[in-house]
């Protein structure tokens, strides 16, 4: 589940401005501009209206494969910097037929696919799932080199567990 917080708004009135209403995420803050003659009354209504379209857009974005491929390379350069290219895969996506597992590493062909089972998962599992597929494009099999590798994540055992309880608590009828 994601938390929802509301942010920090901060509103920004602008003489030049007739019509048009943006906003912006800068850091914590959620900046909303619009034309100085709104009433206080449609500048609360449009900051709320701004702040569920960033929401949306920002939702659509998570959950995507370009957002994947983005991950991908943060946590190359996190954990596995030596490997730099070697390590990003040709393809990464989000797919809904892995038949029990959380994610699947094809080495020859360097394509890598997650189950949207984790998509809602906290960010920290995420990571895990798709490093420890990272470190398979490095060493394919599940030896004492490709653990060492994946605990570089410090969260690795905590992840790992996370899914062994997921799993366990899907099991039971
Ligand atoms: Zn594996």
């Amino acid at each position: 589940m994601a938390v929802t917080r509301k942010p920090v708004v901060e509103v920004r009135r602008s003489q030049r401005r007739r019509r048009t209403v943006s906003a912006y995420r800068d850091g914590e803050r959620v900046v909303v501009l619009i034309p100085d003659q709104f009433s206080r009354a449609e500048e609360s209504e449009w900051v709320d209206r701004m702040l569920a379209r960033l929401a949306a857009r920002e939702g659509r974005l998570a959950r995507s494969d370009a957002e994947l491929l983005a991950r991908a390379r943060r946590l190359i350069g996190s954990y596995l910097p030596e490997y730099g290219s070697a390590a990003v895969p040709a393809s990464v996506r989000w797919v809904t037929n892995q038949n029990g597992r959380w994610g699947s590493c094809t080495p020859a062909d360097r394509t890598i696919r997650i189950s949207h089972r984790i998509q809602d998962m906290p960010d920290w599992v995420i990571d895990y799932v798709l490093l420890h597929e990272l470190t398979h494009l490095i060493v394919p099999s599940h030896n004492a080199e490709f653990w060492a590798l994946v605990a570089r994540y410090p969260r690795s055992e905590r992840a790992r567990g996370y899914l062994e309880g997921v799993a366990a608590t899907a099991a039971i009828p």
